[in-house]
């Protein structure tokens, strides 16, 4: 993978907003779904991932997006096209990982 990758294309970057807009909406119902049957499982985690799609969504829209919160670089399009709410690039997230233990967050 290329983490060099520079600055999105405005067609990666719409690219990305309707995928996490989408997910969002996703997220939002099934939210609504598994507490109207007041069943907990799943729901904190989906809670937890809406409110890191919100955040990218939120940054994509002031173009404080796509930036590595370890480093700095520049996240790779091959890293948010798979995951577009990442924070991490992919050597800082290695990192991260190998450190352990997981914590819930991307
Ligand atoms: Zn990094």
């Amino acid at each position: 993978m290329d983490e060099t990758t520079t600055r999105l294309t405005d067609a990666q970057r719409n690219l990305l907003r309707d995928v996490m807009t989408k997910r969002a909406g996703v997220l939002r119902r099934e939210i609504g779904g598994a507490l109207r049957r007041a069943n907990g499982a799943g729901v904190e985690r989906d809670e937890r991932e809406l409110a890191e799609v919100e955040r990218a969504l939120a940054q994509l829209a002031v173009d404080d997006y796509g930036r590595c919160i370890e480093c700095g670089a520049p996240i790779g399009w091959e890293r948010l096209a798979v995951q577009p709410q990442a924070r991490r690039c992919i050597p800082c997230e290695a990192v991260r990982e190998a450190r352990g233990p997981r914590r819930p967050t991307l």
